[in-house]
C-alpha cells in the first residue's frame, strides 16, 4: 500500500529529469510532489498504480530512522 510521505519512483521521469516523487495525498486521487522541482501533480489512483515503478522509501522507515537518531542524541 501507499502512504503519505512515501517516496516513489515513477516509470517516466518528470520534465525536469527527476523520477522520485513524494506522496502528499492518498485516496481516490493521489497527489505527488516532484522531489527536484516541487511540482505537484494530481493523479487518479488507477493511473498512479500504472505509472509507479517502485517505492523508494516507506514513510515508516523514515520515522524509524528519526526515532533512532533522537535516541542516539540523548
Ligand atoms: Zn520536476
Amino acid at each position: 500500500m501507499y502512504d503519505l510521505g512515501d517516496i516513489v519512483v515513477m516509470k517516466k521521469p518528470h520534465a525536469c529529469g527527476e523520477n522520485r516523487w513524494e506522496i502528499i495525498r492518498v485516496g481516490a486521487d493521489f497527489k505527488i510532489k516532484c522531489l527536484n522541482c516541487a511540482h505537484i501533480v494530481m493523479i487518479s489512483r488507477k493511473d498512479f498504480e500504472k505509472k509507479v515503478k517502485s517505492i523508494k522509501t516507506k514513510a515508516i522507515d523514515v520515522t524509524t530512522d528519526i526515532d533512532n537518531y533522537v535516541k542516539f542524541e540523548n
